[in-house]
Formats: structure tokens, C-alpha cells, sequence
């Protein structure tokens, strides 16, 4: 906990676990640093509105010795073999997973998501990718090339000072994503929490260092979306790597282009989820409940325009009412019974209400929730809307929360079309039992990452990533491998050189 704030609550039946907590600010240099002239930034607990700890702005001395530390950083770690950096960024997966129930509950904490989730999911997919990146690392070789006598051989080099920025809903992940291929391909980072949730990247700076990661290689410093941006337009930044909205995008991707800077952009999503008459009915009203409810509807990927085949669709409503009339079970995150938490913010709250109350006055028919909970915190009710259509507001913008849109199609043509009509192209999804249509289906879809008779699945083997609006680059899986690096190729030439004079 941060030194000016009330205790950050802990689990009372094991409070004393070594190093829960982080003790400052920022961490560079492989040690925590506290800078109080920055401005403060209150940590909240979503659930209670309470303030559970706080963070200081990285000042510009910060963000220096951030920069200055990450470059002298970088070229001890780039002279250590492969295997070397490999070891470091397994033994850090290693004291996550055993460490998981403390960073779970710190993860809870900053986020305000329930430890039904965050036990399953978040400092253990952090630990997942440092797993499979550090076993990648020891082979990231380049080619060689004959051309006769002649050859070329190519050199994969990692670019230098990488800058990771992140959203709110993932903390630990997005430090992890971002962290463990460019750490694997010999890059350091800087990464900047969104002032939202700055307490889980600290835990994982603090945890390679202690797994052997040199000092500088591995940064973290808090602040708003100035911060950031003083990163990413600093010369000695090689890359920028940001999760978050398509506006802030646009913005880190024109300031990146400035200095010709690498990027990957990992941002917002409107994304479709195609149901046929012929799905598996409790199979497709869990992939919609898992692609619209997990994390409060606070994740990416979701399928918020979830299209139903006429034929199945008062059946598909029916039932969904059903589950989340009765399988919801809304508290305190930290109880593990819970398994729907608040919004991530008072202010996030806030925007989606503001599109619940669009959904209603533009003429969609509110099937389930709307409203916000009779309880301390920012809970919203799990809400769906049936009866949307193409051109509501809540079936164009993203919402970032617990809002399901029920769209009816009558054949797959119209389905796909309708579909891709949005600047966005995240994710996809679709449920048949019709294995023909559901490939079909998907390579017609305009997304990065998809899904047949499932929703929101992430292995870190696999590439995630948009198209459109959504994004360049992916994360995670080999992909993530050539946006962390860049390739020297070398001609060599065995015999004389012939000039024409
Ligand atoms: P924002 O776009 O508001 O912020 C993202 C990060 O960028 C924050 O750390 C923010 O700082 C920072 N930032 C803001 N302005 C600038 C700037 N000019 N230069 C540099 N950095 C800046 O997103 P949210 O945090 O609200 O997260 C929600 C969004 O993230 C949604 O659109 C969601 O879809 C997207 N997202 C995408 C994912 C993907 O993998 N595709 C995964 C998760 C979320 P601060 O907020 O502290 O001011």
C-alpha cells in the first residue's frame, strides 16, 4: 500500500503474506521509487467507493530517470543469451502462480472484479505468458538465404526501449502481454497503468526483478494520459504498444508515426456474435453471457451485437432471463460466492447508464436489468436489450459494460452483412451446429480474433489482435514475436564485386 493511504483490505485468514502490497509508485530501476510532487491519484475500491490506497503522477524527473534507466537497461539485457533472459521471465511465471491468491486479491482490489475471476484468470494468464514467451526466447533465430555462391543471413534484433500503456480492466494481464515478448526478444519496457488501476504492474516489476531480471529492464510509472504521451514521443522510445479506445489510438498512434516508431494497437471493439436456429441453445446463452457479462462487461472482445435467427429467438431470451435471473449472485468481489462485480469506476458507471438510457429512449425493448443496483459501490444490473437495431446507438458504440444488444436476422447473408457494417473488427463469434456454415461464417467476418460455438477464449498460443478500428498488430502466440523485433539482413559476398567503372 501506498504509504499516504488507509490499508489496502486483505484476506483476514492469511494477512500476512510477504510482499502483497506494493510500496510506492512507480518502480524503476529494479526498485520502487516515490516521487510526492507528482499529482496524487486516489486507488478506489469499485465495490465500496472507498479509497483503498494512492498514487502519485510520474513527474517529468520520473519519466527521465524511467527513460534513462530503461536504455542503459536494455543493452545489458539484449548482451544475455536467449535462454538467459528465457530462465528469468519462467522463474517470474513461477512466484506469480505462487503468489496467485495475493496478486488475485490486489487485482481485485484495483479493479473492483470478483475472485471467482481474477483467481482463474489474470496473474495466472500474466504467468502464462511469461511461461510461453520465456520458453520462445532461447529460439528467436534469424535465416539464412543462399543465393549460389553468394548468401544472406538475417539477424532478429529486439528495437530498444519499448513503452507499454494500458487500460483499466486487465491490469496484470496487459503488463504481462505486453512485458513478456518484448523482455523474450531482449527489448525493455516502460509500461504506464491507466491511472484507473495502477497497483498490479508494480507487483509484476517487482516479481521479475526478484526473479533475476537486470535492473532498468522492466519499468513502471504511473500517471494520466500526459505521462503516456511524454513516453511515446521521447526519441530513445522504439516502440509504443497501447490497449485502449480507438480515440486514444488514434492519438499514440499519429505521435508514434511522428518519431517512425513500431506499434501495436490493441483497442476497442463492437464486435458481432451469430447465432443460428440450429445452435445448441444453453451452449449459445453461455457464450453470450460469458461475451457479455464476465468482468461486468468490461473486456474488449465482447459480443455486444449478439444477432439471433428468428427461429430461436424467444427461446434464446427466455432462457438467458432465466440464467441471469437466477445464477447471478452480485457482492463484495472479494467473497468468493461472487460472481458479477461492479464497474470498474463511479465515471465508467456513469457512461453506461448513460447508454442504457439511450437503449430505452431510442426504442429497444428492455428485457433484463437496466438499473443500477440498491447497494454501496458501482454496480450496474446485467441489462439486455431485445429488438435493437442496426442504427441504435447501443448496437454502433462501445459500451465497455453489462449491456447485451438481442439483434434478429432471417438468413446468413443478411447476418454477415449486417455484421460488418461497423468501423470496428475485434472479435467474432458464431454458434451452429452446422460446421460447414460455421467456417464459412467466420471467414466472411471482419475480425482479428474469433470463435465457433464459443466466446472470449484467450490462450496465450493463440494471436489476439483487430482489424479495422480495432487495431494493428496482435499480442500473445509467436505473432507477437515479429512486432517485438525487427529483422538485419546481411548479403555476403564470396567472390569480387563487379563495378561498372
Ligand atoms: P483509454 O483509451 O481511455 O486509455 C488507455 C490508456 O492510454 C490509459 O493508460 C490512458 O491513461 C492512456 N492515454 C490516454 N491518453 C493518452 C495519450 N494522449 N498518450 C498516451 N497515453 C494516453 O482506455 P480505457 O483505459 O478507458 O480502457 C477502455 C478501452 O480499452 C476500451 O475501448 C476497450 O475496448 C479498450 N481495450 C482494448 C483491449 C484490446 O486488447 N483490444 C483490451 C482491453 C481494453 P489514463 O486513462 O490513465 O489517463
Amino acid at each position: 500500500m501506498m504509504p499516504s493511504a488507509r490499508p489496502i483490505r486483505m484476506n483476514k485468514d492469511d494477512p500476512m503474506r510477504p510482499n502483497a502490497q506494493p510500496v510506492a509508485s512507480h518502480f524503476i530501476n529494479g526498485r520502487y521509487v516515490e516521487d510526492t510532487a507528482g499529482t496524487p491519484i486516489p486507488v478506489i475500491y469499485a465495490a465500496t467507493g472507498e479509497r483503498i490506497a494512492q498514487v502519485h503522477a510520474a513527474t517529468p524527473a520520473i519519466v527521465e530517470e524511467a527513460l534513462a534507466a530503461a536504455a542503459a537497461g536494455q543493452k545489458i539485457w539484449a548482451a544475455m543469451s536467449g535462454t538467459e533472459r528465457g530462465r528469468v521471465l519462467r522463474r517470474a511465471a513461477d512466484i506469480i502462480r505462487e503468489r496467485n491468491r495475493a496478486l488475485s486479491e490486489l487485482e481485485t482490489l484495483d479493479t473492483g472484479k470478483p475472485m471467482q475471476e481474477t483467481l482463474y484468470v489474470d496473474a495466472t494468464s500474466g504467468a502464462d505468458a511469461l511461461e510461453y514467451f520465456g520458453g520462445l526466447a532461447g529460439s528467436l533465430t534469424g535465416e539464412h538465404i543462399p543465393l549460389g555462391r553468394d548468401w544472406v543471413y538475417t539477424i532478429r534484433e529486439p528495437l530498444g526501449v519499448c513503452v507499454g500503456i494500458g487500460a483499466w480492466n486487465y491490469p496484470t494481464q496487459i503488463a504481462c502481454w505486453k512485458g513478456a515478448p518484448a523482455l523474450a526478444c531482449g527489448n525493455s519496457m516502460i509500461f504506464k497503468p491507466s491511472e484507473t488501476t495502477p497497483l498490479c504492474a508494480l507487483k509484476v516489476a517487482e516479481i521479475l526483478h526478484e526473479a533475476g531480471l537486470p535492473a532498468g529492464v522492466y519499468n513502471v510509472v504511473q500517471g494520466m494520459g500526459e505521462v503516456g504521451a511524454a513516453l511515446v514521443s521521447d526519441p530513445r522510445v522504439a516502440k509504443v504498444s497501447l490497449t485502449g479506445s480507438v480515440p486514444t489510438g488514434r492519438k499514440v498512434y499519429a505521435a508514434a508515426a511522428d518519431g517512425m516508431k513500431h506499434v501495436t494497437m490493441e483497442l476497442g471493439g463492437k464486435s458481432p456474435l451469430l447465432i443460428f436456429d440450429d445452435a445448441d441453445l444453453e451452449n449459445a446463452v453461455g457464450g453470450a453471457i460469458l461475451g457479455n457479462f464476465y468482468s461486468s462487461g468490461q473486456v474488449c472482445s465482447n459480443g455486444t451485437r449478439v444477432f439471433v435467427q428468428k427461429g430461436i429467438k424467444e427461446a434464446f431470451l427466455a432462457r438467458l432471463k432465466e440464467r441471469l435471473s437466477t445464477g447471478v449472485v452480485m457482492g463484495d468481489p472479494l467473497d468468493e460466492a461472487v460472481n458479477f462485480g461492479p464497474m470498474v469506476s463511479e465515471r465508467q458507471m456513469e457512461i453506461v447508464q448513460g447508454y442504457i438510457a439511450k437503449g430505452v429512449e431510442e426504442g429497444a425493448r428492455l428485457v433484463h436489468g437496466g438499473g443500477r443496483a440498491q447497494r454501496e459501490g458501482f454496480f450496474l444490473e446485467p441489462t439486455v436489450f431485445a429488438d435493437v437495431t442496426d442504427g441504435m446507438t447501443i448496437a454502433r458504440e462501445e459500451i465497455f459494460g453489462p449491456v447485451m444488444a438481442v439483434l434478429d436476422f432471417d438468413t446468413e447473408e443478411e447476418a454477415i452483412a449486417r455484421a460488418n457494417d461497423t468501423a470496428f473488427g475485434l472479435s467474432a463469434g458464431v454458434f451452429t451446429r452446422d460446421f460447414t456454415r460455421a467456417h464459412r461464417v467466420i471467414g466472411a467476418l471482419e475480425a482479428g480474433s474469433c470463435f465457433i460455438n464459443s466466446y472470449n477464449d484467450a490462450p496465450v498460443e493463440a494471436p489476439f489482435g483487430g482489424s479495422k478500428m480495432s487495431g494493428v498488430g496482435r499480442e500473445t502466440s509467436k505473432e507477437a514475436i515479429a512486432h517485438y523485433s525487427q529483422v538485419k539482413s546481411v548479403y555476403v559476398r564470396m567472390g569480387d564485386v563487379e563495378a561498372p567503372f
